[in-house]
C-alpha cells in the first residue's frame, strides 16, 4: 500500500469537490431565477399579504408526504419552535430529546420555557436510543424530540409506540434527513410525530438559503403553527393577537426559491442515493469501519463513519488525501455549550432550568451522555456528500478511505 499523504505520500485527489456553497453543488436553474423575478416584478414579497408562492410551497411539501397540512417559516429553528409552542407546554415541562444535534433543536425548546433532557444515542448511527429515552421520561415530560441525524432515519416506530404510551407528543426533526424512511416501504420521516420539521438553510438537501417547514395531520395543530408564525394574528377574525407569538414569516421570495427547489427533492436525494450505493460497494466492508448499511433508505446527507477510535487523525489522513473529513460533527455534545452547561437563558435567572419552575435544578456536565460524548470525541467522522459527485469523485472518496483504513 502506498504511503498515506499525511506522512508524506502522494494524495489521492488533488481536485476540489463541488460542496453547497458553490454552484457546481447546487442545483439551482433558469426555474429558480425565473420564480424570484416573478415575486419581484408583482412587488409583493411579503406572503401574508398575497401571491401564490407560500401555498404551493406548503401544499408540495403536503403532497411529497401524503399528509394534509404543511406550514412555512422562517427556518429550521423557527418550524422547530412552531412544533414545540404548537403542543404549549408549561415553563418547565420536559421535553426528551438528543446532545447530537444543531443547536436549533435546544433553542426551539428553551424558547418555549420547556426543559430538554438529554436521552444516550446509538453507538453507530448517533441515534436515539428507545430504551435511554424511556429512562428519561418523567411526569413533566411533555414531548419527545427525535432528531434523524445525517440522514438516518431514527428509530421512529419504536419512540412513537413509547411517546403513545407516555402520553406525550413526538416532534421530528427533519432537517438533515428529507425522505428518508426507517424501513423499506415505510412512510418517510416527518410523519410519524405529531409535527416534522424541515430546514431550508444553506447547507440542507434543497435550499432558499433559510427558510423551515413544518408537517402535520392534525388540522388543530396546523392552525396553532400558522398563527403562532403570524403573531398569532387571525387575519382573517380582525387585528387583535390571540396569545403570545412571534413573526416567523417566509417571504414570497424565498417561497418561490424552496417552492422550485423541492420539485427537485426526489432526484436530489435519489442521485445521492445512487451515489452512496456506489460508495458502499467499492468500501462498505472496510475492517474497523462502520458506514450506513442500506444506501436506498438513508438521505445521505452527509456521509457518516464510525470507526473504532481516533478519528481526529481519521479525520487528518483522510483531508490530507484531498477527501475533505470532520472528526466528531461538533465540538461537543449540545448540553457542554455554554448556553446549556452555564444556564445562559433569560438574564441571569437560569430559567427555566431552575426549580420552580422545573421540578429540579437542571445541570448539564461532562459524562451525562457517554455514547454520544465518545461519538465526538474518539469513533465519528463525517464526509460531505453531494448529488453532483461524479462517479469518479465517489470513487476517489472509496480509494482514500481503503487507503486510510490499510495505513491507519
Ligand atoms: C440545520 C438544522 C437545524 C436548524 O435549522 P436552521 O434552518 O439552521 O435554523 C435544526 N436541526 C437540525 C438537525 C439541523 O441539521
Amino acid at each position: 500500500m502506498s504511503r498515506l499523504a499525511v506522512d508524506g505520500g502522494a494524495p489521492v485527489r488533488t481536485r476540489p469537490f463541488p460542496t453547497v456553497l458553490d454552484p457546481a453543488g447546487r442545483t439551482f436553474g433558469a426555474e429558480e431565477r425565473a420564480a424570484v423575478l416573478e415575486v419581484l416584478d408583482g412587488a409583493v414579497l411579503n406572503s401574508s399579504a398575497g401571491g401564490p408562492w407560500l401555498g404551493d410551497l406548503e401544499a408540495t411539501m403536503a403532497g411529497l408526504h401524503g399528509v394534509p397540512h404543511a406550514v412555512a417559516s422562517s427556518s429550521g429553528t423557527a418550524a422547530l419552535h412552531l412544533a414545540v409552542a404548537g403542543i404549549d407546554p408549561e415553563p418547565g415541562d420536559e421535553i426528551v430529546t438528543t446532545p447530537l444535534t444543531d443547536f436549533g433543536t435546544i433553542a426551539a425548546i428553551l424558547a418555549q420555557n420547556a426543559v430538554p433532557v438529554f436521552a444516550d444515542v446509538d453507538p453507530l448511527t448517533g441515534n436515539l436510543d428507545p430504551a435511554s429515552v424511556e429512562a428519561c421520561l418523567s411526569p413533566r415530560t411533555r414531548a419527545i424530540l427525535v432528531v434523524h441525524l445525517f440522514g438516518a432515519a431514527a428509530p421512529v416506530v419504536e419512540l412513537r409506540a413509547l411517546a403513545d404510551r407516555a402520553g406525550v407528543a413526538l416532534i421530528e426533526d427533519c432537517a438533515q434527513a428529507y425522505l428518508a424512511r426507517p424501513a423499506p416501504g415505510a412512510p418517510p420521516v416527518g410523519t410519524y410525530g405529531a409535527a416534522g420539521c424541515f430546514s431550508l438553510q444553506q447547507y440542507k438537501h434543497v435550499t432558499a438559503g433559510d427558510g423551515g417547514l413544518c408537517l402535520t395531520g392534525d388540522a388543530a395543530l396546523a392552525e396553532r403553527m400558522r398563527l403562532f408564525a403570524d403573531k398569532a394574528w387571525p387575519r382573517d377574525q380582525g387585528r387583535f393577537h390571540q396569545f403570545l407569538a412571534l413573526n416567523y414569516r417566509m417571504t414570497n421570495l424565498t417561497a418561490a426559491v424552496a417552492a422550485v427547489q423541492l420539485r427537485r427533492l426526489p432526484d436530489v436525494v435519489r442521485r445521492r442515493r445512487r451515489l452512496a450505493a456506489r460508495l458502499l460497494a467499492a468500501a462498505g466492508d472496510l475492517p474497523g469501519v462502520h458506514l450506513p448499511e442500506r444506501a436506498d433508505l438513508h438521505a445521505w446527507w452527509v456521509l457518516p463513519l464510525v470507526v473504532d477510535g481516533g478519528n481526529r487523525r481519521w479525520a487528518e489522513a483522510l483531508t490530507a488525501e484531498g477527501v475533505p473529513a470532520h472528526a466528531g460533527w461538533l465540538q461537543s455534545p449540545v448540553y457542554l455549550y455554554p448556553a446549556l452547561a452555564e444556564r445562559r437563558t433569560y438574564g441571569t435567572s437560569g430559567f427555566p432550568l431552575t426549580s420552580p419552575p422545573a421540578r429540579r435544578d437542571w445541570t448539564y456536565r461532562r459524562g451525562l451522555c457517554p455514547v454520544a460524548e465518545r461519538l465526538i470525541d474518539d469513533t465519528l467522522v463525517v464526509l460531505p456528500w453531494n448529488e453532483n459527485y461524479t462517479d469518479a469523485d465517489v470513487d476517489d472518496i472509496a480509494t482514500a478511505l481503503v487507503k486510510v483504513t490499510a495505513g491507519g
